[in-house]
């Protein structure tokens, strides 16, 4: 009945939040939130990750990172 929509949603995978793991908006796109999308941003303009903007613990930047690889 509606397979061709299927198919085109089929086609688009979601992937997580680079930021916290949860699923990407497409509003938002690759973040899930604009919160997470300013966060990435600040650390860019920061230049460092020097001053973070928000706590994680560097075994939570390892897995995000292992996330991110994985796909
Ligand atoms: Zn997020």
């Amino acid at each position: 009945m509606t397979d061709s929509e299927d198919k085109k949603t089929a086609q688009r995978p979601v992937r997580p939040c680079p930021q916290c793991g949860k699923l990407s908006l497409e509003a938002f796109y690759p973040f899930c939130s604009k919160r997470c999308a300013d966060v990435d941003l600040n650390r860019w303009l920061s230049g460092s990750y020097s001053v973070p903007v928000v706590e994680l613990e560097p075994e939570d930047l390892e897995e995000l990172a292992r996330r991110q690889e994985e796909g």
